[in-house]
């Protein structure tokens, strides 16, 4: 959407509208949504449609501040010209359902264009509101013990239906999100483009500092450099979940193509390249990876590592028997990883009384 086509290859739509060619979604022959363009593309665009280069200024406030899921909502406009893009989608879902958890977590199951089902979960604290979003509609990488996981994979999301859920939480919290992290249902680097680009548009049209911006990976080789060279100041978080190789491909099946000490290769020249630390997340597992041999081990895989480490005590999902560690042994584990002078926090579960853990609500409604 940011160079002008000449008008011989402008197609008419609907009312006669005239849209630029790569405003057109090739694959489906749709209309590209306008949520996900920056200021200067709107701009672009307005003037295209024969309209002041001010008023891109305007449709820019009323998709990521007031909200806007069509032209007829975009009062300031003059009717004519509403009318007259009206065919052009905006590009925000439909609310299929809305689940609170007792302590605020809010789980939102959202419907895209083609009536695909998403999870997207807003985490509210007394200084954050935290929006977990989605990448793909289900995920490939099929990880032993995740919802999602079991559920298959349909497809990658766009642009605007990954910028969509972090405004569809602010606006159902009517407050400022402050942070997102790509920990919903999907594997985000196999989704680059679209993720890269939605990260661009949260954090300079919706607003969000780019460092409150988390990107989470299982890992998939190569990937991790090639998100480097896009040098986002993002906070980068690899999913461990194991402290040796077999351990790891047993919970992660995708593991046999990536060894672990490529992984951690692949995580140390990421570093290099940005400057930037990396944070490892370790899913506590009871009984499987929770002793504190494990964390002896995970500790020396991370030996040189200017790193964090974030543990995540199970949720369990019924589709398997995978158990959440006692605090005692979460504890335990926290307390060798100290010794070796690793920085380590255990994240708290929320919304863990209802479909905590990913893709368990998209389940537990039969949509998958
Ligand atoms: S844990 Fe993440 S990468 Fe693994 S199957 Fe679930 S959504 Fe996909």
């Amino acid at each position: 959407m940011s160079a002008t086509p000449p008008l011989s290859q402008v197609p008419a739509v609907g009312n006669n509208v005239q849209i630029p060619a790569e405003m057109l979604d090739q694959s489906k022959s749709a209309l590209t949504p306008l949520l996900g363009a920056s200021l200067t593309q709107l701009t672009e665009w307005v003037q295209q449609q024969g309209q002041p280069a001010y008023r891109g200024r305007q449709l820019h406030g009323w998709i990521y501040q007031k909200g806007a899921r069509s032209f007829g909502d975009i009062t300031v406009f003059p009717k004519q010209w509403r009318e007259t893009v009206a065919d052009v989608p905006i590009g925000r879902s439909t609310l299929h359902y809305r689940s609170e958890a007792p302590d605020g977590t809010v789980k939102y199951l959202l419907r895209m264009a083609d009536g695909q089902i998403i999870e997207t979960v807003g985490i509210p604290t007394s200084k954050r509101l935290t929006v977990c979003v989605s990448s793909q509609v289900g995920c490939p990488m099929a990880c032993d013990f995740c919802a999602t996981g079991k559920g298959g994979f349909t497809r990658n999301l766009k642009r605007h239906e990954i910028v969509d859920q972090v405004l569809t939480v602010q606006e159902d919290f009517g407050q400022r999100v402050s942070n997102v992290v790509f920990m919903g249902m999907g594997e985000p680097l196999l989704n680059l483009e679209a993720v890269v680009e939605a990260v661009q548009s949260i954090n300079q049209d919706v607003g969000i500092g780019v460092r409150s911006l988390t990107i989470s990976t299982v890992g998939i080789a190569g990937r991790i450099r090639q998100l480097a060279e896009h040098q986002l100041q993002i906070t980068f978080a690899v999913s461990l979940h194991a402290s040796n190789q077999a351990l790891r491909e047993q919970l992660i099946p995708s593991a046999k193509r990536y060894p672990l000490e490529a992984l951690l290769d692949e995580c140390r020249e990421y570093v290099q390249l940005t400057g930037r630390r990396v944070t490892f997340e370790y899913i506590l597992l009871a009984g499987l990876n929770d002793l504190p041999e494990h964390a002896v081990e995970l500790a020396g895989h991370l030996r040189g590592f200017q790193t964090h480490v974030n543990l995540i005590p199970y949720n369990p999902i019924s589709e398997v028997d995978y158990q959440r560690p006692s605090p005692r042994r979460i504890q335990d584990f926290v307390d060798v990883l100290q010794q070796h002078h690793i920085a380590v926090s255990v994240r708290r579960s929320r919304g863990l009384e209802k479909d905590a853990a990913c893709g368990q609500l998209r389940a537990s409604k039969s949509l998958v």
